[in-house]
């Protein structure tokens, strides 16, 4: 994704074109399914997901909403941002043919591009000028995914309705009222007594009481819907192990948004493989979970899979968790290159976010990964952490020098900043602001100034105030990314707008107290 995306999409407005036509035949003629879905459906439902294909298609959480929405009878086509951002994958349908749209929003940042997307396909983004429309037949607009975990009223500028938490149970819900055929005020009404659906129409006003839902992922689906060499994981099957995490890295969601920890058991994951390589060929299996290492069959999966002759990859690997035998199959599964996240050079702000491990062990798990036959190494770090000094920055390239000269790996380090979340245990922490971070930034480049075979890249600045911003939206702020899809306000506006006690005060009137484990959670 290109770094400068969200910052151009949120300055220069609506530059959004329709593509003249353009058929998605290729991209479906590579698709295979791992599950037969009923065909057909009574109600024509766009499902978009921010991004382009090959990023949207390896998102677990699509394949889920796409399989409920099928399986209830609902004639739901997708949509990506590119390359044919108007008409469905499925049939090249013109996004202006349907009467619901969804949108599964991963990232904060991608609020900003649904809203120049619905804008540039001719739907009105903001929600109280639908609301107020004459012509009465706006699309109803809705969204899910991972960002309603953290903060659902920054989809609230945009959204007529938004699925709080996991979604598959109340999408069926969802279904079930929508179906009903109710005129729109009424059909509003009727969601918004759902626990888990927030319609920020009805609930803007007075104390309401939702609930971000949290399902037993062992009745969920575990698998993804579709293979194709086109994803960025390419020929591969989506496969969820665990949801949640048990570590309590300060600056992480998962742990605290994403609560409880949960875990599909050994034999449920291997009958979903099975299922899958009877519909469909695959030659890798991605493991969808936040730290592969937390997974207590691992080992006996990675057996498994090997002796139907399917290679494993993780998208993450914890140093102070990983086993030979997990970087044997990461490698045997094709990758030579590595990633691991030290988030600091330092050992002792490393240990304050909650990653405990010494940056010898970091050097020997990447020597371990070369001696494998890994050829490279990619490093994630953080800056502007809470109690980080100038001298901590410092250490940073050390530490990307010493594995460079102890291991023979080519190393990238990947530094970006630090952005306090809602509902995560650093959200009252500092966020640093373009000023500093760019200063800590300059020093962090300084540094990495003469190293050969050891390359950094930084990830924007003003991203990254904007993902503060959008983090951290209260209504206001969200009305206003829905009126820059059209108008190109300046980003510095949203952020400047930014006010978190305000923004935890409207948390609180929404019983939305963001981090903690609801009722009902399993
Ligand atoms: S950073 Fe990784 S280990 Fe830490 S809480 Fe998040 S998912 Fe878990």
């Amino acid at each position: 994704m290109p770094r400068d995306r969200h910052d151009a999409m949120f300055i220069k407005g609506n530059n959004c074109k329709i593509t003249n036509w353009a058929s998605w035949f290729e991209y479906r003629e590579l698709e295979r399914q791992t599950i037969k879905l009923p065909a057909g459906g009574d109600m024509p439902c766009a499902i978009f997901f921010p991004a382009d294909y090959s990023v949207g298609m390896a998102n677990l959480g699509l394949h889920y909403i796409y399989r409920t929405l099928r399986e209830t009878g609902v004639a739901v086509e997708r949509f990506f941002a590119a390359p044919i951002p108007y008409r469905s994958v499925e049939r090249d349908t013109l996004l202006e043919r349907f009467p619901l749209i969804l949108a599964s929003v991963s990232y904060e940042a991608d609020i900003p591009l649904f809203a120049r997307w619905l804008g540039g396909g001719g739907v009105e983004p903001v929600r109280e000028h639908r609301e107020t429309s004459s012509s009465g037949n706006a699309p109803l607009i809705g969204a899910g995914g991972a960002v309603t975990y953290i903060n659902p009223i920054s989809l609230s500028g945009i959204c007529d309705f938004i699925v709080l938490g996991d979604g598959v149970e109340t999408t069926r819900g969802l279904v079930e009222i929508l179906r009903q055929g109710l005129p729109r005020e009424k059909m509003l009404a009727a969601l918004a007594d759902h626990p888990s659906i927030y319609v920020p129409s009805i609930h803007e006003r007075g104390r309401h009481l939702l609930e971000i839902a949290k399902t037993d992922i062992t009745r969920d689906y575990g698998r993804g819907v579709w293979i194709t060499e086109r994803t960025v994981f390419g020929d591969t099957l989506l496969l969820e192990l665990q949801r949640g995490c048990v570590r309590g890295c300060g600056f992480c969601t998962l742990p605290s948004c994403f609560a409880p920890a949960r875990s599909r058991g050994l034999e449920l994951v291997k009958r979903d493989i099975e299922e899958a390589s009877g519909a469909a060929d695959f030659s890798r299996i991605g493991l969808v979970t936040p730290e592969a290492g937390d997974y207590k069959a691992l080992d006996e999966l990675i057996e498994f899979a090997s002796s139907i002759g399917k290679q494993v990859s993780f998208a993450s690997l914890r140093v102070d968790g990983i086993t030979e035998r997990m970087m044997k199959a990461v490698i045997d599964g094709g990758r030579h290159s590595v990633t691991i996240a030290p988030e600091a050079g330092d050992e002792n702000l490393r240990s304050k976010t909650g990653k405990r491990f010494t940056n010898k062990r970091v050097v020997d798990v990447l020597k371990m990964a070369s001696d494998l036959g890994a050829k490279s190494a990619k490093m994630y770090f953080m800056f502007g952490l809470p109690g980080e000094t100038d001298e901590h920055l410092l250490e940073i390239s050390k530490l990307c020098a010493t594995a460079r000269d102890e291991t023979g790996l080519k190393i990238t380090a990947a530094a970006s900043p630090f952005v306090p979340k809602p509902g995560t245990a650093w959200r009252e922490e500092v966020f640093e602001g373009e000023k500093n971070l760019k200063r800590k930034h300059a020093i962090i480049s300084r540094s990495f100034g003469g190293l050969s075979g050891v390359k950094l890249q930084t990830a924007g600045i003003r991203e990254a105030c904007i993902e503060y911003a959008v983090s951290w939206a209260g209504a206001s702020a969200s009305r206003l990314i829905a009126e820059a899809a059209l108008s190109g306000a300046s980003y510095k506006r949203l952020v400047n707008m930014t006010d978190r006690s305000k923004t935890c005060f409207e948390f609180e009137r929404l019983g939305l107290n963001a981090g903690t484990t609801r009722k009902g959670a399993p």
